[in-house]
């Protein structure tokens, strides 16, 4: 019997095996929970189809598009039922604003990595609602440069910041149906989205430096507070960030 023996849990987000989504599914799974997975479109299918063989655990769905998540979800609820928990690992933003100066940052820039990144959130929730199980639990990923300005984050830092509030507000309005939401923050790990940031191999070796052992964090370790916030173990646990970051935060 795993922690999550008897669980479904929805993944959104998984691109390629280095995804932090597909870290957090494996270790899901080890713990028993069944995965149904999200990709973006049909040229992002094509990475997760290399990871899992069954189609059926497969469903289309764009983050930035309010019928393709109404659609998504109720192809879910059909071929699974009510789910126990989501998890939303999720974000964009153009590739030329994650690098100089915040001053470049465009109108459209800065909208369009708050849509996906932060405002996703909410929709995810919003009509994910009807599919989400009492209890259920919903969990984001977001990174420290929320707090801190981190070179070349940029609009992603703030984007990051939104994010954190809206699962903060959707913590309080979701408790009342037993749906708990919190953040992880996780540490950096060399994943696609990474690579749309400028200098990110030096952010990389930075962050792997400042780990309390040198070591940088796995996309398992992250799964391992996933797994636990998608547990019944953490029925408490509500409105929180909490860093999977081998301690980078900290120093
Ligand atoms: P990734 O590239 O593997 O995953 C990003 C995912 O976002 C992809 O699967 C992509 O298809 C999806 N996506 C983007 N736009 C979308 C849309 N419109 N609709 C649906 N899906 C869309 O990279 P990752 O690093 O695993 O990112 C997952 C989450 O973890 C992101 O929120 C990221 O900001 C966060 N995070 C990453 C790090 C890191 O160092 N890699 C650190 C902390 C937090």
């Amino acid at each position: 019997m795993g922690l999550l023996s008897g669980k479904k849990i929805l993944v959104m987000g998984v691109a390629n095996k280095r995804s932090i989504a597909w870290g957090c599914a494996q270790v899901m799974e080890e713990q028993g929970a069944e995965i149904i997975y999200t990709y973006q479109n049909e040229r992002m299918k094509r990475g997760v189809s290399r990871l899992v063989e069954d189609d059926n655990r497969l469903v289309e769905c764009d983050a930035a598009n309010d019928e393709s998540i109404q659609q998504a979800f109720k192809t879910v609820k059909e071929r699974f039922g009510k789910v126990d928990g989501i998890v939303h690992a999720i974000a964009f933003a153009k590739k030329e604003e994650l690098e100089g100066s915040i001053l470049n940052t465009s109108r459209d820039g800065f909208a369009l990595a708050h849509d996906i990144s932060a405002y996703s959130l909410i929709a995810v929730a919003k009509y994910g609602k009807d599919i989400l199980n009492n209890p259920a639990s919903i969990v984001t990923l977001t990174y420290f440069g929320s707090e801190r300005v981190i070179p070349s984050y940029n609009v992603m830092g703030i984007a990051k910041a939104s994010l954190e509030a809206s699962m903060r507000y959707l913590a309080r309005d979701m408790g009342e149906d037993g749906v708990r939401v919190n953040a992880i923050s996780a540490g950096a790990v060399r994943t696609l989205a990474v690579t749309g940031i400028h200098g990110h191999s030096d952010l990389l070796k930075i962050s792997k430096e400042r780990t309390v052992d040198g070591q940088s964090v796995t996309t398992k370790e992250i799964g391992g507070l996933c797994a636990f916030l998608m547990s019944d173990l953490s029925t408490g646990v509500v409105g929180d960030v909490i860093y999977v970051d081998k301690g980078v935060h900290l120093i």
